[in-house]
């Protein structure tokens, strides 16, 4: 018997009852001391500092890590020049078997990672087990392919490395960012010295020891811990020859000034504010899940997140309708926990920026929709939430958010879309949902952003280039795209 509108409406309405599914931890050895990795060996630091990692689902501290000084700084970058000649000189075959070793190592040790990535930064184990940590390997992989292909990427071109990278990543996708810059940098025959987030440093240090079981030649890959200053000294030293970023377009800036007139070459991704732009023509029940993939995947710390929601106003009220419902089935809770599909703010200090745009959001005049949602005690959460009767002049409509927060505005023609999705600072992804070929091709060209996705959102591929526009940034990462920054062309 068919079920009516109103019955499904209802069915839509109940939340499953599903039994706790934790992930196993006890095969994860954290342990509770870390040192620096330096010229191939886990070494004590200089700076004689340590801080505290903290689980932020629990607030519990999982391990303490070193707050690297200048001293360490200078000793990693040095320890990378000194790896750099030998690195540079050895057979691309050989460099390429160290990259393919990675990789294998990479996905031996997924589950361990998933785990460490889930516990240090709050994601979904479910998202760092299939996506975080295979795409990493992935990228392994791929590079592994193109390190002793070098001239065939650049045909009839001289490539050759330009020495020691220096490369400073961000907490929202740790190990991937990690591998996004050291894959391609090593690929091209470059050493390199890494610098992982403040709150998020341990599936780094999980790959230190895997570059150790790869025996990996001491100094190829050095990773030092600690805040911003770190990472300030390290882009600034004198023997780093290149620099890649990844994070706010504040700090963007700050290391653009810092290193103006040195020379370093020098590739930022910085942040988003994409517009995912749904015509009345779409299938709406995919362009829901799409929508919710491109907002509330990793809580909406993606810098590609789709956090301006383009409907075309004659579909706005049942799309709408369909993704409140949608909204209302989305489980929060413990990351660890495999139904779980949002799980806990990185930070408190990300949770105090979420928490204040959103009050700005209601202050301007926006109506804010959240879906009834027993947030835990301890730990930093936020509800996934949208904004709906948003104004292009509203905070939430401009900067971005990085978090579960979606702002829903109307267009009424394909102009007037582009006109409001391109109406941003930034320029780095862009969703279009339509039936029509036609309109996609139309929409991607008109789109001043690095990435366009049709009828999907937030895929992932280490084939595929992926970079911004504006204040989203310059250069590209991933693909043969992503061997161009670290290589001197003759
Ligand atoms: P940051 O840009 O401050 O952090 C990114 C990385 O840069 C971290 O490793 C950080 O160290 C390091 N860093 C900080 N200051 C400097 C500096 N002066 N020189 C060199 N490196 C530095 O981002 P936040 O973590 O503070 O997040 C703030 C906002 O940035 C978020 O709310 C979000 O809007 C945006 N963001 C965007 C990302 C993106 O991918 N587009 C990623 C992350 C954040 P440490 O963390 O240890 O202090």
């Amino acid at each position: 018997m068919a079920i009516t509108k109103k019955q499904s409406a209802e069915l839509a309405r109940q939340a499953f009852e599903y039994a706790p599914a934790p992930e196993a931890i006890d095969h994860v050895k954290i342990q509770p001391r870390y040192g620096l990795f330096i010229g191939g060996r886990m070494v004590e630091a200089h700076s004689k500092k340590h801080f505290p990692t903290i689980n932020p689902a629990t607030e519990k501290t999982l391990s303490q890590v070193v707050d690297a000084d200048e001293v360490d700084v200078d000793r990693a970058v040095k320890a990378a020049g000194k790896a750099f000649d030998s690195w540079a000189r050895l057979s691309p075959s050989r460099r390429s078997r160290y990259l393919f070793r990675i990789s294998r190592l990479l996905q031996e040790r997924s589950r361990e990672l998933a785990v460490v990535e889930t516990m240090d930064g709050g994601k979904p184990i479910k998202e760092s087990r299939d996506v975080d940590i295979p795409l990493s390997a992935a990228h392994f992989f791929y590079y592994a392919g193109w390190a002793d292909k070098l001239e065939w990427a650049f045909p009839n071109r001289k490539p050759s490395p330009l020495g020691v990278a220096g490369q400073v990543i961000p907490w929202n996708f740790p190990l991937l960012m990690l591998a996004w810059k050291i894959a391609p940098a090593l690929a091209a025959g470059n050493t390199v010295v890494l610098k992982p987030a403040e709150t998020t440093p341990l599936s780094a240090m999980v790959f230190a020891e895997i570059c150790m079981q790869a025996e990996l030649p001491p100094g190829v890959v050095n990773i030092v811990t600690g805040a911003g200053k770190t990472g300030s000294l390290l882009v600034s030293h004198p023997g780093v020859k290149k620099v890649a970023f990844t994070g706010s377009t504040e700090v963007g800036k700050l290391i653009q000034r810092a290193i103006a007139g040195s020379g370093k070459r020098v590739t930022l991704e910085l942040g988003g504010k994409a517009a995912n732009i749904v015509f009345e023509d779409a299938p709406l029940d995919q362009a829901v899940e799409g929508i919710v993939n491109g907002i509330y995947f990793n809580q909406g710390h993606v810098c590609c997140a789709g956090s301006r929601l383009l409907v075309q106003e004659s579909i706005a009220e049942p799309l709408l309708e369909k993704l409140k419902r949608r909204l209302s089935t989305l489980r929060l809770g413990d990351p660890l926990d495999k139904n779980t599909d949002i799980g806990a703010i990185n930070s408190r200090a990300q949770l105090e920026k979420i928490q204040g745009l959103v009050d700005s959001g209601i202050e301007e005049g926006a109506e804010l929709y959240q879906p009834d949602c027993v947030l835990p005690e301890r730990g930093f959460w936020f509800p996934p939430s949208l904004f709906t009767n948003v104004s292009q002049s509203y905070r939430i409509a401009r900067e971005e958010i990085f978090g579960p927060v979606l702002s829903v505005l109307t267009f009424r023609t394909p102009n007037e879309a582009v006109e409001k999705a391109n109406n941003t600072p930034y320029g780095l992804s862009a969703g279009v949902w339509t039936d029509k070929g036609s309109r996609i091709l139309w929409m991607a060209e008109r789109l001043r952003a690095g990435v366009v996705w049709a009828n999907t959102f937030n895929r992932f591929d280490p084939t595929s280039p992926f970079g911004g526009y504006k204040e989203s940034g310059f250069g590209r990462e991933g693909g043969v795209h992503g061997l161009l920054p670290y290589v001197n062309l003759n």
